[in-house]
């Protein structure tokens, strides 16, 4: 059977592109080499507007439901002052929410499954199918098979992207190391806390079934130190936020120190003759935004979009359309990211401003509109919006 998309990598990324396009009346392959429920290295803030493509696709009230609480609050603490306040409502979606990825990647491969899109778990793609210049399906041990367009979402190692040859710009190495782990009983479990206390950020995200996933970064140059005793290091961090510290000390460690300083920031070309990419595979960055999950939505949706237009009319226009639209999007955020992940000081000028915004809640939460997306980044940082802040008005 030829299929119109096969889809490589079935998580936030390529579950929802599958089932989009599924349900838009197209043939769908979905293969991921995993086996699902399964985990993946992430944290799990799901900023309001990726509640809100939940929401557009029918499958917010599956993960709102799934055990963890709603974040009535964001609350960011610069150790001299703290911006806390509920983020910004979007199109209907008024809560983040920090689902485990075994339980928000299960829900949107149902999702996926249900509208009926081929799944193939347990199924690893080894490289592309080429003809005529075109990519024209996939391979990978005993099988092959074909389709109008190959799309990877498969992340940041991306088989897809080396096999298509796509280019990295953009790009700026690992900024930062990060650990976490899982805690039974921290309380209390309303707000994202996030601590930026010179070169560590501390950070507590309330996840499922009672426990709080509590994450540390330090500068990737700090990395090998940081690793010489991990337990101490990351004691130390915690010991910065004395009140967090015995919150978390108060609490029953479960399961393991996670840990990764592959964290690279990029993009790379996301689109090809019979190719595109999606999701870390095409845009990957440093977690300091926790932005990667909602990002992967509005990069499936568009890319959906773009390729159910395109089999209908010229497919290569179309993904390479929804190409340039994701970096027209996601750069200033891209830059953003390296700037805050960089663990400089904020200069003057910026910590002035954000004094300015942490004395007004309302201004606080104008400012997480810029920090979960909904708010474009260069108008939030035009100067005549600063001058705004700046007296008041
Ligand atoms: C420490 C850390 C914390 C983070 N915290 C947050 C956060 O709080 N909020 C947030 O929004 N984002 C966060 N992120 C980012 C987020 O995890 C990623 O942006 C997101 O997982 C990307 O999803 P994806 O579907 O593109 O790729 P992935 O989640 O990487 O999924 C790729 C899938 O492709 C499959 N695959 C790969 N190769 C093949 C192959 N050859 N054949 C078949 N299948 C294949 C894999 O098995 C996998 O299932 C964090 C990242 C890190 C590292």
């Amino acid at each position: 059977m030829t299929f119109d998309a096969i889809v490589v990598g079935a998580r936030v990324a390529g579950a929802p592109t599958a089932m989009l396009l599924a349900r838009a009346g197209r043939r769908v392959l979905l293969l991921d080499r995993a086996t699902f429920p399964s985990d993946v290295t992430s944290t799990h803030l799901i900023h309001v507007p990726g509640m809100a493509y939940l929401r557009r696709w029918g499958l917010h009230d599956a993960v709102a439901n799934a055990g963890a609480p709603p974040l009535q609050r964001f609350s960011m603490d610069f150790g001299p002052f703290t911006i806390s306040a509920p983020p910004p409502a979007d199109d209907g979606a008024a809560h983040p929410y920090c689902v485990r990825r075994t339980v928000l990647d299960a829900i949107l491969l149902d999702a996926a499954r249900s509208a009926g899109v081929v799944v193939r778990e347990g199924t690893a793609v080894e490289g592309l199918l080429h003809s005529s210049g075109r990519v024209t399906g996939v391979r990978g041990e005993g099988f092959e098979e074909h389709a109008s367009i190959v799309i990877g979402a498969d992340g940041l190692r991306s088989v897809v992207a080396r096999s298509a040859s796509a280019e990295t710009y953009h790009a700026t190495p690992s900024l930062t190391a990060c650990y976490y782990a899982y805690y039974q009983g921290v309380q209390p479990r309303e707000a994202a806390e996030i601590y930026q206390l010179g070169d560590r950020a501390v950070v507590l995200f309330p996840t499922n079934d009672g426990a709080t996933c509590v994450f540390v970064a330090c500068p990737a140059a700090q990395f090998h130190d940081f690793r010489t005793d991990v337990e101490a290091g990351y004691a130390e961090a915690l010991a910065r936020v004395p009140a967090v510290a015995a919150r978390v000390a108060a609490a029953t460690r479960i399961g393991r120190m996670q840990a990764t300083a592959d964290v690279p920031n990029f993009f790379r070309t996301s689109a090809g003759p019979g190719w595109a990419l999606v999701g870390d595979a095409g845009y990957h960055k440093d977690p300091v935004m926790a932005a990667g999950i909602t990002d992967a939505f509005v990069a499936a949706q568009l890319l959906a979009d773009a390729v159910h237009k395109g089999l209908a009319d010229d497919l290569d226009a179309a993904v390479s359309a929804y190409a340039e639209e994701r970096d027209r999007r996601f750069l200033p955020a891209l830059q953003l990211t390296c700037q805050l992940a960089s663990m400089e000081p904020p200069a003057p000028e910026m910590a002035a401003l954000f004094a300015t915004i942490a004395a007004s809640e309302a201004e606080s939460t104008r400012f997480f509109g810029v920090m979960q997306g909904s708010t474009p980044i260069p108008e939030y940082f035009a100067p005549d919006n600063l001058a705004r802040i700046m007296t008041g008005a």
